[in-house]
């Protein structure tokens, strides 16, 4: 008989994981307690030029490839647009670009004319940037819920609204609900932010630090934006909806503020202003939505993945869209004792117990 799965969380980790689970031959069954989630509200840049290592590179990047295995799934949810950076002064630039090279990253350095005819609306232009051309954006939660509905195809079931109070380790791995206990042969905590509280109950710390953040969306304009731009004032990218997409802290993926000081609507109309600094925007535009997240950001900065007790397993990581995918195969692989050296290396460096 197959061997049973109980996945807390759906959002991109989950729900990537889910699917991975159930192609392996799993029984999966996904629990989520709904409500606010960082997968609704990331801005899905896909991308491995932002690491904060080499391993942690080549990990994104392999995150890349891994989409393109799920095209088929995900087909309208992921665009591969490209980015433009150019968020930092000639010397980074120049630094980063010798950097990306040496790993053999597809990265070139355009200049401003260059910039001003692969994005014609942009008001003003830097003297040079870098053009990331393999890298392309997810709409979150709608390819997170393609990939649940692909895992459900294959078996999975989910329980929506269900809380989980606690992990259980006897007399199986398990866990307590509002409506009591589930078990099964395996348990993987996917639950973003809500991680630490459930891995705590089986006595584990799962150390993440409070990063709170405000992404804004307007309404949907005419096509103005060809790639994910990462711009000195924020990243910009416009959705497939047309609607424009920005997270209001500029440099939003190292980002280190603990607390957000301004009300949504102060720090989306001052994002907006900066917004109108770089585009040219129909004059009657604004911001129609803003929304809080709190990013599951591990105090290292890097994912958490692995077991942490007998039959319990934990995956929560920032980039988790980025990320997601690979992570979900390198996780079913090593349940499954499918797992190979080339995967145990890749897995190595993100182990729980380097918090222990
Ligand atoms: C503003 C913003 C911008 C971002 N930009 C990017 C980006 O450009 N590129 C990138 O790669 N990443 C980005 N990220 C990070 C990325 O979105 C996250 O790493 C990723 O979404 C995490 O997915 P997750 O499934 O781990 O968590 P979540 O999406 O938070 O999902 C957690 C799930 O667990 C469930 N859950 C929690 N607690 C419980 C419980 N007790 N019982 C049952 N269910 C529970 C929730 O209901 C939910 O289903 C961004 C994040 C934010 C907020």
């Amino acid at each position: 008989m197959a061997q049973s799965v109980i996945i807390v969380g759906a959002g991109m980790i989950g729900a990537a994981t889910a699917l991975q689970m159930a192609k392996a031959g799993w029984r999966v069954t996904v629990l989520a307690a709904g409500g606010a989630d960082a997968t609704s509200a990331s801005f899905g840049w896909i991308n491995a030029s932002f690491y904060l290592s080499p391993d942690h590179h080549r990990l994104r990047a392999a995150g890349l490839a891994a989409w393109h295995r799920l095209q088929d799934v995900v087909a309208t949810d992921v665009v591969w647009q490209g980015c433009l950076c150019w968020d930092m002064d000639a010397q980074g630039l120049a630094q980063t670009e010798a950097q990306l090279q040496a790993l053999d990253y597809p990265v070139s350095r355009i200049t401003s004319a260059e910039l001003r005819q692969l994005e014609p609306h942009l008001l003003t232009t830097p003297d040079a940037a870098l053009h990331f051309r393999s890298e392309g954006a997810a709409q979150s939660g709608h390819a997170a819920a393609a990939l649940l509905r692909a895992a459900q195809r294959h078996g999975a079931q989910v329980i929506r609204n269900a809380v989980v109070s606690e992990v259980l380790l006897s007399p199986s791995p398990g866990v307590s609900t509002q409506w009591g206990k589930l078990m099964a042969d395996q348990v993987i905590l996917a639950a973003g932010t809500g991680t630490p509280v459930l891995a705590r109950s089986i006595g584990v710390d799962i150390p993440l630090v409070h990063r709170p953040a405000y992404i804004l969306r307007t309404a949907p304009v005419a096509p103005l934006l060809n790639h994910v731009l990462v711009t000195p004032v924020g990243e910009i990218r416009q959705e497939p909806d047309g609607s424009i997409l920005m997270p209001v802290a500029p440099g939003h993926q190292a980002d280190a503020a603990g607390e957000l000081v301004e009300t949504p609507d102060k720090a989306a109309d001052a994002a907006m202003a900066r917004l109108r600094g770089v585009l040219r925007l129909p004059d009657d535009l604004d911001w129609a939505e803003v929304t809080l997240a709190e990013r599951p950001v591990p105090q290292d900065g890097l994912p958490v993945v692995g077991p942490v007790a007998e039959g319990v397993y934990v995956a929560v990581m920032h980039s988790g869209i980025t990320l997601g995918p690979v992570m979900a195969e390198l996780i079913a692989a090593e349940l499954s004792q499918r797992r190979d050296n080339a995967a145990a290396a890749t897995l190595a460096p993100y182990r729980p117990d380097r918090f222990a």
